[in-house]
């Protein structure tokens, strides 16, 4: 069945084997960056149109006046006056928080310690994992997202749940175990060897699945010694197909800390390049502040919603790719805003949004919201640019 709340619903359900089904409703695409070039570059829309499957897979795609003449009466869904949209990727959640959701923000390292730990030792308990998992992708499903990159807990049992739930859903979810050896609860802890072993089982047991694949998941620097980093770079380097997920600079204090634990690194980012956890297939999450660039005070760093001129300190090639980032959970959490537009155009890379699940949001999981609230800082953040230009022009400093 599909799954239907809240104006959305996942395809999945409507894609029964053996034999064709149809969609018919107002098709929408993204073809490009709408924060990079013109809205009508970016999307297609087919006001009327139909979407054919057969055989569970998508078999043509197109005006209504074309396809609805090949498609059987009692095959059509009629969704007309709904917008039919290709799944949702969210690219950074954690479905082990999905039972504290709207834990309101404090500062990352107290939240940590308040909240997101002890929910996460609940995943112990393979009953609890099974359980949660499916209230987390049904979840996903019910916000129209296919596909997710995902973090566990530390206990590999969390990672086989996620896994089983999804597969049972023909979801495609990209997922691993954490590491984190310390600067954690002892429970939560596994250490350098334990975190590659299992890790390396899950990705034999997992990768590769179905449409499973496995993320190498450090939580974040301070979570793992430099010996778990090197030991998690030595596995990537054994199974580069893999992807490597983990944190970076999301919030000042957080980077401050990070400077005191690793003092040779040259920046955030280089923690993890020098243990060889930087690459193509990498996914820094949040980058919330730029401080990933610099530690604060040493050398350069930027604001992503300064005007350019301001960062003229910032030279060409130094800018590290940032996957993507949460304008919300920036919010919520008190790390700061991302100006999504103006850091876009330093970075040339591939970015994507993602909801963060539970920063005191009541949407669990819901990428097309966060599209919209990135929209929204987007657009105060302009605004108070023009506000600020009105009183410098108010008082005589510049020109409108
Ligand atoms: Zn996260």
């Amino acid at each position: 069945m599909a799954q239907s709340s809240g104006g959305v619903t996942a395809l999945s359900g409507v894609t029964a084997l053996g034999g064709v089904t149809a969609l018919r409703g107002t098709l929408v695409n993204c073809l490009d960056d709408p924060f990079l070039t013109d809205a009508d570059k970016a999307f297609t829309v087919e006001r009327d149109g139909v979407v054919v499957c057969r055989d569970g897979k998508i078999e043509a795609v197109g005006p209504a006046s074309d396809l609805l003449a090949g498609v059987p009466l009692d095959a059509l869904s009629d969704y007309s006056g709904c917008l039919i949209a290709p799944g949702f990727i969210d690219t950074h959640v954690h479905y082990v928080q999905t039972g504290m959701v709207a834990s309101y923000g404090t500062q990352l390292l107290d939240w940590l310690d308040r909240y997101a730990f002890p929910a996460e030792l609940e995943f112990a308990d393979a009953a609890h994992a099974a359980a949660m998992a499916k209230v987390f992708c049904e979840e996903l499903l019910r916000n129209g997202t296919t596909t997710a990159l995902v973090f566990c807990a530390v206990y590999p049992q969390s990672v086989d749940a996620l896994f089983a739930e999804a597969e049972r859903h023909g979801m495609r979810i990209i997922a691993g175990k954490v590491l984190m050896d310390r600067n954690a609860p002892q429970k939560l802890r596994d250490t350098a060897q334990r975190g590659y072993d299992e890790s390396k089982a899950l990705i034999a047991r997992w990768h590769g699945r179905g449409r499973s694949l496995y993320a190498i998941t450090p939580r974040f620097a301070g979570s793992s010694t430099p010996a778990q980093l090197d030991a998690a770079g030595t596995l990537w380097r054994e199974h580069p197909d893999v992807l490597v997920q983990t944190h970076i600079a999301e919030n000042r204090r957080e980077v401050e800390w990070t400077a005191e634990l690793f003092p040779q690194a040259k920046n955030y980012l280089d923690i993890y390049d020098q243990h060889g956890l930087i690459g193509r297939r990498a996914v820094l999450a949040h980058g919330t502040e730029t401080w990933a660039y610099a530690w604060p005070g040493r050398t350069i760093w930027f604001r992503p919603g300064a005007p350019s001129r301001e960062s003229g300190e910032v030279r060409g090639g130094e800018l590290p790719r940032l996957d993507q980032h949460h304008p919300v959970a920036g919010v919520v959490a008190g790390d700061g805003l991302h100006a999504v537009r103006a850091l876009l155009r330093r970075l040339d890379e591939l970015h994507a949004l993602g909801p963060q699940v539970v920063v005191g949001l009541p949407a669990v999981v819901h990428v097309q919201a966060e599209a919209g609230h990135a929209a929204l800082v987007e657009r105060a953040i302009h605004r108070g640019h023009h506000l600020g230009r009105v009183r410098r022009a108010r008082d005589g400093q510049v020109d409108l």
